[in-house]
């Protein structure tokens, strides 16, 4: 992670930005979710309520058809079976009616004389039946009834409070719940305020149903309805209103907090790996390679004696989409990155593209061109930039006295290389570092390129004004050839040639200009020199 200080806001905005959408969008899915998992718990209730009446109801048929003929039914050896009949929670009566409607036994009182109740039903299955009054019962119930095979038929009555029980347990949060008639929706029993939609008939039902819309009590409200499995003609209906369904719920605030904090930190540190990989200098080098945005400018390098053209040093500049970038702000990176090396290579390439003429023309001119450790280092490197030397054959590899001293061994093998290929090197800003006298002496050298201090220092009284002087002196000693660069003044050049100094470099010789520039200087260059010859020729 970047320290605080390095966090930018634009980071932490982003990052809040991000963490706000992707919080509110998990936060309207979970709404979402929760809104469809409450309309699903109401489908469930109805399911898990049909299961059980279905459950119980099958049961009891399955009892009724047990216990024998009527006769046996209701004497002495049908006891236990009213018993077991009557123990069930949910019965409270049962009656024994003969064929012809006549009662004969209820629970365990046998009549003496069978009071006619109705004759029973022709269809040997379970009937459900209710609201009615009973003889001897409060109120209406509700009844099962079965035909037996002889014709009579067992009657139960249905516990009205287990049957209210039965819905009541599932609707403490419900709008009304109701066992209904499934063909015209007329509820038997309910809790609740019963409605129903005001367009969408739902009666007559013969499968679960499902349906959302406005009721007869004038509010939106979510209905789920099945009929019974034993009784289709018996439906539970449940519904509720939409607004309560749609309430959040069981959303922690303390996890949606934790949550948001989290994803907010984690955001934020991709972020910021984003920023820092799309800010990689590298990453914008190497673009700027692919889409040749590097280029060189040539600045001269003149003969002390007449000023004449003997070369150029090469620099490189960033033709970036923002604006031309120095070499101060990019070839430090391209060093760190080892960028500079294949930079150097496509560099090589562009001069002897662009000065091919001059190149053939003149092959003593020189091209000085700056080198680093890392391309030292490389020997794959070296060997590439060696095979510039048959086009550019006055070569001249500039290197700093400080990046000289780095690496020593291998500096020197390579430096070994390049003096075999006949290229010359020069030991650039010379007298800034600290080559000692004795190390210089074993390298394989040919220029020492005075820094811009001394020239800058030159008929001053500065404590340096001298050391050029010292310099050429050095160089001399050492059979090494001088360049004075950051010339900038005429009084500067004359002095330099004065003291002997070779070559000079600087804006009073001319400022780093591109090819074409070059070229027009050069050819001025080419000319004067055939004049003084042609002078030199005519007056001796
Ligand atoms: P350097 O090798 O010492 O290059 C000379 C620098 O001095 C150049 O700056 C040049 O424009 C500037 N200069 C030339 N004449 C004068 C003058 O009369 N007065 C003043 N004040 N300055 C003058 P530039 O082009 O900005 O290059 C800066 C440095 O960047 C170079 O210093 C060199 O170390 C590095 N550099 C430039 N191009 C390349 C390259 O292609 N490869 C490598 N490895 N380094 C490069
Ligand atoms: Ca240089
Ligand atoms: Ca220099």
């Amino acid at each position: 992670m970047e320290r605080p200080s390095a966090l930018s806001t634009s980071a932490i905005l982003l990052s809040l930005l991000i963490t706000l959408i992707v919080v509110l969008a998990l936060y309207f899915q979970q709404v979402k979710q929760a809104q469809h998992d409450a309309r699903q718990r109401l489908e469930n209730h109805v399911q898990r309520l049909t299961d059980s009446l279905d459950l119980h109801f099958s049961q009891i048929n399955l009892q009724l058809q047990k216990g024998g003929s009527l006769p046996e039914l209701c004497s002495a050896s049908g006891q236990s079976f009213r018993a077991a009949v009557l123990a069930r929670p949910e019965i409270i009566g049962l009656q024994v009616v003969d064929r012809y409607g006549y009662l004969h036994c209820e629970n365990q009182h046998r009549f003496q004389n069978p009071p006619h109740t109705g004759k029973p039903a022709a269809r040997h299955n379970l009937r459900f039946a209710g609201p009615q009054l009973l003889n001897g019962y409060d109120g209406p119930q509700f009844t099962l009834a079965r035909t037996r095979l002889d014709g009579s038929a067992i009657r139960v009555v249905l516990h009205p409070g287990w049957l209210r029980n039965q819905l009541r347990q599932l609707t403490s949060s419900l709008g009304f719940v109701a066992l209904v008639n499934s063909d015209t929706g007329v509820p038997l029993m309910r809790v609740g305020s019963y409605s129903l939609p005001v367009q969408s008939p739902v009666f007559p039902l013969d499968s679960p149903y499902r349906l959302e819309t406005l009721f007869d009590n004038q509010r939106q409200q979510f209905l789920s309805a099945q009929p019974l499995l034993t009784q289709p003609q018996l439906s539970i209906v449940i519904s509720e209103e939409s607004v309560l369904l749609d309430q959040p719920m069981d959303l922690v605030f303390p996890f949606w907090l934790g949550g948001s904090i989290a994803g907010f930190a984690l955001t934020l540190m991709l972020v910021l790996r984003a920023k820092r990989w799309l800010n990689n200098p590298g990453r914008e080098l190497r673009t700027a390679m692919r889409q040749h945005q590097f280029y060189n400018l040539y600045q001269p390098l003149v003969r002390s004696e007449d000023f004449s053209l003997a070369g150029v040093e090469v620099l490189m500049r960033w033709d970036h989409p923002e604006g031309t970038r120095s070499p101060d702000t990019f070839i430090p990176i391209a060093e760190q990155t080892g960028l500079i090396r294949e930079m150097t290579v496509q560099q090589l390439q562009r001069i002897t593209m662009e000065l091919s003429s001059i190149l053939i023309a003149q092959h003593s001119f020189r091209v000085s061109v700056n080198i680093c450790p890392p391309i030292i280092n490389d020997p794959a490197t070296v060997e590439k930039i060696i095979a510039f030397k048959s086009r550019i054959p006055g070569l001249i590899l500039e290197i700093t006295e400080n990046q000289m001293l780095e690496e020593c061994e291998v500096t020197a093998r390579s430096l070994q290389r390049f003096r075999e290929a006949g290229i010359s090197i020069a030991i650039d800003d010379f007298g800034t570092g600290y080559c000692g006298l004795a190390y210089l002496s074993q390298l394989p050298l040919h220029i020492l390129k005075a820094d811009r201090s001394f020239v800058a220092a030159l008929g001053t009284d500065a404590v340096n004004a001298d050391l050029l002087e010292t310099i050429q002196q050095l160089a001399k000693k050492l059979d090494l050839m001088t360049v004075a660069e950051g010339v900038e003044e005429a009084e500067q050049a004359i002095r330099l040639q004065e003291l002997g100094v070779e070559l000079q470099q600087g804006w009073y010789h001319g400022r780093p200009m591109n090819s074409e520039k070059l070229y027009s200087r050069w050819l001025d260059s080419q000319q004067q020199q055939q004049n003084d010859l042609i002078l030199e020729a005519v007056y001796g």
